[in-house]
């Protein structure tokens, strides 16, 4: 079975590209066929975390029937396939949403991820109707958690299941609400916490996710950590952070 997973957040800029791509290799290296797809049609990006070549076939072309999936597919090094999505302003109005649907079904795998956009439109309800769930990215600010209610609450009318809430670019300082009010707000489990981690900034100038070009950095074992849940492995790193937050993730989902 294929699990379809779009990733979504209400609020821009807080992490969702970023976690697309690294969730994304780091199911790669765990042998599992993950695609990619940036379905954000208005302000993609996707394709800048991993440097794809700008002339590629994009969905956009996939979604208006001028190229097939295979066309527009670029392999990274872990396997993880990609379809990025046009960066031009005139591919952008061209595009019909609803017709995700139909690309995604044709994709066969362990996981295809979505990108979205920010925001509640059109676009972010077709791709949350074409996965069989959904991951939701936040940061612990109240802007953004109160986005993250909004689109969990979409979410929950459309039928689709929300199997949980990423924190990123947690900094555990006093200034951050506390976790476990945001997750009985949210009403939804805390799969993962990826810190805010410089190494994030680095990887996205190396065009290479920082999986991959830091793989010992706080925020690339935060990643792996999220990717072994999702997988159900049980994966251990030998590293003083994750075992701290495998051990806040463990209390907080505590019931
Ligand atoms: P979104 O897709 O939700 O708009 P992005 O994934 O593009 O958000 O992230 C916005 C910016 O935030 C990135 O360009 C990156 O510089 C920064 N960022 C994301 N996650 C982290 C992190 N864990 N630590 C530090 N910076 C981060
Ligand atoms: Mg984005």
């Amino acid at each position: 079975m294929t699990h379809i997973i779009s990733i979504v957040s209400g609020k821009g800029g807080v992490g969702k590209s970023t976690t697309v791509a690294n969730l994304g290799v780091a199911l790669a290296e765990f042998n599992k066929d993950v695609t990619l797809i940036d379905a954000n049609f208005f302000t993609p990006n996707l394709s800048l975390h991993f440097g794809t070549p700008p002339s590629a076939p994009t969905i956009h072309q996939v979604m208006r029937g001028e190229s097939n999936i295979e066309e527009a597919t670029q392999v990274h090094s872990t396997g993880a396939k990609i379809i990025p999505a046009s960066l031009s302003l005139l591919e952008l109005k061209r595009v019909r949403p609803r017709r995700i649907f139909k690309v995604v079904k044709k994709i066969s795998g362990d996981f295809v991820l979505l990108d979205t956009q920010a925001g509640i439109g059109d676009d972010v309800k077709e791709a949350i109707k074409a996965s069989d769930s959904v991951i939701v990215v936040t940061n612990l600010e109240w802007p953004a958690i109160t986005d993250a209610l909004k689109i969990i609450l979409i979410c929950k009318e459309e039928g689709v299941r929300v199997r949980g809430v990423v924190l990123n670019r947690v900094r555990r300082d006093r200034i951050e609400p506390g976790m476990r009010n945001v997750q009985s707000l949210l009403e939804s489990e805390i799969l993962g916490i990826i810190p805010e981690d410089s190494h994030v900034r680095k990887s996205i100038a190396m065009k290479d996710p920082v999986v991959v070009s830091y793989p010992n950095s706080d925020a690339a074992v935060a990643y792996k950590a999220l990717a072994a849940r999702l997988v159900g492995i049980n994966y251990k790193a030998p590293h003083v952070f994750a075992r701290k937050m495998r051990e806040l993730l463990r209390k907080l989902n505590a019931k």
